[in-house]
């Protein structure tokens, strides 16, 4: 049958092998290609963060996300602060490192890159943890509220894009989901390496810590789940956009428009850290902890459509293939772009993506 969308002739099945649009049945609206049962805009942040989850497996990684979460509420409300401030820096780069070991996104380069992003992310955020510590205290409110709002967030942005872009000229990673991995990975392991550097300061320094355990939960659930979800959102985006405009097999490098010019996906994601700050440093941190959430939500929906695009631009032209098994939804379908039967773009598949990835 000929698809509507994208007009080529496809197989008649539920999805359009070549596009990835849905053919039959009740649903006419397409879904996001890295986990079809979603819609696009919808901030979720299991299915953005970690795009290569069959779709059966995501459940495992909410849990442990959210059981995680109550974990590091628990230890604040105990009152077991410096314990609650390390369980929340390491909560989302631990399982950000299980999503890689479990998807094995990089089969033939085993871990390596993904260590390299991880530790540059680690040390990055180690050095402006202590950095940050060592030039607050200077100066003026004025000029200390530039430094916070402006100088380390700018420094902030600089490290975090600085070890995909390393990556960027290895023609072996070419796609705009490598590039958003590489994003979201170093954003998440900098966001804890910084608490981690500051939480250590801070207590080695004889901290005390005061206040309500009220303010303790929000400041843990801003530093656990909040900001290294914004950061992996920014970075991730920014990455994915210069990913699609300078590496990717692309169809169309300016499919993502104004925000795929990858001048204005670095300066958004400078924006977002930097009115980040501003809410940390300016507003109550309840108030602070609700903003950041509108604000990482969505930056996962940016991340989200610049990963859709990506799979969607880096569809090959090639025929169907031979017949194998979706690794999302285990049923027969024709090697290509998308299973005709779940939908999901076999480029987010774990493992035996098609046409090879070097
Ligand atoms: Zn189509
Ligand atoms: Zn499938």
């Amino acid at each position: 049958m000929t698809c509507p969308n994208c007009s080529r002739e496809v197989p008649d099945a539920e999805f359009c092998a070549n596009c990835g649009h849905p053919l039959r049945g009740e649903r006419t609206k397409r879904g996001f290609s890295a986990a079809p049962n979603e819609s696009l805009h919808v901030p979720r942040i299991v299915s953005t963060l970690f795009p290569h989850l069959p779709e059966q497996d995501m459940a495992s990684f909410r849990i442990a996300l959210v059981g995680g979460l109550v974990v590091v509420v628990a230890l604040a409300i105990l009152r077991l602060f410096p314990l609650a401030l390390v369980a929340a820096a390491v909560l989302v780069p631990l399982i950000t490192v299980l999503y890689v070991i479990d998807v094995d996104v990089y089969e033939d380069e085993p871990l390596r890159v993904i260590a390299f992003t991880a530790a540059w992310g680690v040390v990055g955020g180690l050095l402006v943890g202590v950095l940050t510590r060592a030039i607050a205290p200077a100066g003026g409110t004025g000029s200390r509220t530039l430094v916070q709002a402006v100088v380390l967030p700018a420094i902030s942005v600089a490290v975090m894009l600085g070890g995909p872009l390393v990556l960027l000229p290895y023609r072996k990673f070419n796609d705009v989901l490598d590039g958003a991995t590489f994003g979201a990975t170093a954003a998440v392991t900098f966001a804890g390496a910084v608490v981690l550097a500051n939480a250590f300061s801070l207590f080695s320094a004889g901290f005390r810590p005061l206040g309500q355990i009220g303010s303790w939960v929000a400041l843990v659930l801003t530093l656990g789940v909040a900001r290294p979800v914004l950061f992996a959102g920014l970075i991730g985006s920014a990455a994915g956009a210069l990913w699609l405009r300078y590496r990717a097999p692309a169809r169309d490098r300016r499919a993502l428009g104004l925000m795929g010019n990858p001048v204005v996906a670095v300066a958004l994601a400078l924006a977002g850290a930097i009115v980040a700050a501003l809410i940390q440093i300016k507003l109550p941190v309840w108030v602070g902890l609700v903003l950041l959430a509108v604000l990482a939500a969505a930056s996962m929906v940016w991340l989200r459509v610049v990963i859709h695009v990506g799979l969607r631009e880096e569809a090959s032209e090639e025929g169907l293939g031979e017949e194998m098994v979706c690794a999302n939804c285990h049923r027969p379908t024709p090697a290509a772009n998308f299973c005709t039967r779940c939908g999901m773009s076999m480029l987010a598949l774990p493992k035996a993506r098609p046409g090879g990835t070097t």
